[in-house]
């Protein structure tokens, strides 16, 4: 059977058509799998059902029409709400079930332990992307969980992004997912931060924007390449740029900032980090050191 396009790609249900799940099932049809969807509100089922997707109308009606059943709605709880009944009258049986909705690591294992108990296989996903990036391969899906789910559908998985499976801790999705927006979200407060800064002076955003990112995809992402094996290995040489030289710099930044009316809430909490981490005894090491601080392994 070919998975991935044509009139024999596997079947698959979605569970949730709001902005993720819609674009989710659209990607499917896309690549001609035959897509059975079901949402709270069946309205929203219209312009996939237009696109040829069966419209069921019941989330039993729904699951029972595929071995490959994906989930995508607001939170854990929901999903519960639509599942659980199905699951009570046997419906999940055999299934695979791939829950896609956002959580934390433990809401995705106790989902797990809960789907196993009901005789369904469990993949939890994290998409790291919006609506519009979906079906995209440069678009990652991260996964974990249920080996065999994924070895079985990695080609119907592949039409959404591109597919990671993490491994088979049920939880480790959610926390990757997690600790990537933490990341995209610092990075786009400095960024944010940056921009203020610069634009105080009349230079455009986007103009900035050009030599951040140069910055970003090439120095950043060499110091961040060398900061993990020293991670890694616990142990942070102060070869290239000391902690004690990163609080020097960074009280240029605020001065800069202050000076333009800016708000500093961000560099004040970094240099707050950087000071102790220096007064653990590591002003002299590399900025990798900051995880000891991070981790709570440095005396407060
Ligand atoms: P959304 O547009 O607000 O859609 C929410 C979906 O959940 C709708 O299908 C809604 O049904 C359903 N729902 C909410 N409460 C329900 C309940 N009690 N019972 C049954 N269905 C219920 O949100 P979204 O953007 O699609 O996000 C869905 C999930 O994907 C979330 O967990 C989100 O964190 C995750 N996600 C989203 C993005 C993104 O960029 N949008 C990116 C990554 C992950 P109705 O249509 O009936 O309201």
């Amino acid at each position: 059977m070919n998975a991935t396009t044509g009139k024999n790609a596997t079947p698959v249900t979605v569970i949730g058509l709001g902005l993720m799940g819609a674009a989710l099932a659209s990607a499917l049809l896309d690549r001609d799998h035959p897509t059975t969807v079901w949402n709270r509100s069946p309205q929203k089922a219209g312009p996939l059902a237009a696109r040829g997707a069966r419209v069921a109308a019941t989330p039993a009606e729904a699951v029972a029409a595929s071995d490959l059943v994906l989930a995508c709605v607001l939170d854990y709880d929901a999903l519960r709400t639509v599942l659980g009944p199905v699951a009570e009258a046997g419906g999940l049986a055999g299934k695979a079930l791939v829950n896609l909705t956002s959580g934390a690591p433990e809401q995705a294992e106790e989902m797990a332990r809960w789907a196993a108990s009901h005789g369904a296989d469990y993949l939890d996903g994290g998409i790291m992307t919006t609506p519009p990036g979906v079906g995209s391969p440069e678009m990652m899906f991260l996964y974990s969980g249920s080996e065999a789910v994924f070895e079985a559908h990695r080609a119907t998985l592949a039409a959404l992004g591109d597919p990671l499976h993490l491994g088979t801790e049920p939880g480790l999705a959610s926390l990757y997912d997690s600790a990537l927006l933490g990341l995209m979200w610092a990075a786009f407060t400095g960024w944010l931060h940056g921009t203020a800064l610069v634009t105080s002076q009349g230079t455009s955003a986007e103009a900035f924007t050009q030599v951040a990112l140069r910055w970003l995809n090439g120095a950043v992402n060499v110091f961040l390449s060398t900061y993990a094996p020293q991670v890694d290995a616990g142990k942070y040489p102060g070869d290239d740029a000391t902690v004690d030289v990163q609080i020097a710099a960074i009280d240029h930044l605020i001065h800069a900032a202050k000076a333009r009316g800016i708000d500093n809430g961000l560099p004040e909490l970094l240099k707050a980090t950087m000071e102790r981490t220096a007064a653990a005894g590591h002003g002299g090491d590399s900025y990798a050191s900051v995880i000891e601080v991070l981790r709570g392994t440095t005396p407060k």
